[in-house]
């Protein structure tokens, strides 16, 4: 069966992310309510205001999405990936723990403050869109480094998460979702107990 990828809809710029996935054959269903997330494979957090997230889900509804990004595959993109880190740099910010990276918010000030970058997703040069971008600043020792932007660390992965400081969606290229819905399958495979591909 096709995997349902989530997209967490209370605020942000999540359709941008739900056309790109189904332009890329995903079955989509818009999260407004933590109780969606049973009837889910996969999440996309999308940008927006991590600050507003945290307050517009509450500590029932970030607990509920701290178990599922720990169990299922998880995608988060700007404030999504300031979600999903361990640590906020300078901030006691209530976070999902997902990958165990300290993220700057806001860190780039006017430089790349919204701006289109060319940055490497797997050794590809890929065009990055930055907006108010946070920083990965410490990457720790079981986490992946997928893409960079002049060396430095733009996503990530650890276990089933997955996280972009740029947004994916916002560019022509593809290639970071097709590397999420990959791992989504890929997940899905395993549970069934099929051999990894
Ligand atoms: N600056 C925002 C934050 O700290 C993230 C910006 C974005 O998602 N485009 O949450």
């Amino acid at each position: 069966m096709s995997p349902i990828v989530g997209v967490l809809a209370l605020q942000g710029d999540f359709d941008a992310h739900r056309q790109r996935l189904e332009a890329l054959g995903a079955s989509v269903a818009l999260v407004k309510k933590t109780d969606q997330l049973a009837e889910i494979d996969a999440l996309v957090l999308p940008g927006g205001e991590s600050t507003s997230f945290m307050i517009l889900l509450g500590e029932p509804g970030l607990e509920a999405l701290r178990r599922f990004v720990h169990t299922k595959p998880t995608f988060g993109t700007c404030a999504g990936a300031i979600l999903l880190a361990t640590e906020v740099e300078h901030s006691d910010q209530p976070t999902l723990g997902a990958i165990d990276v300290r993220i700057r918010r806001n860190a780039y000030g006017r430089q790349i403050d919204s701006s289109i970058r060319e940055g490497s997703v797997g050794g590809f040069p890929t065009e990055m869109v930055f907006i108010r971008a946070p920083q990965i600043v410490r990457v720790g020792p079981d986490v992946q480094i997928i893409a960079t932007l002049e060396g430095e660390p733009v996503a990530v992965r650890q276990g089933k998460a997955i996280a972009a400081t740029f947004h994916p969606e916002l560019c022509d290229d593809t290639r970071m979702h097709r590397i999420f819905l990959d791992m989504v399958r890929g997940s899905q495979a395993a549970d069934r107990g099929e051999p990894a591909e």
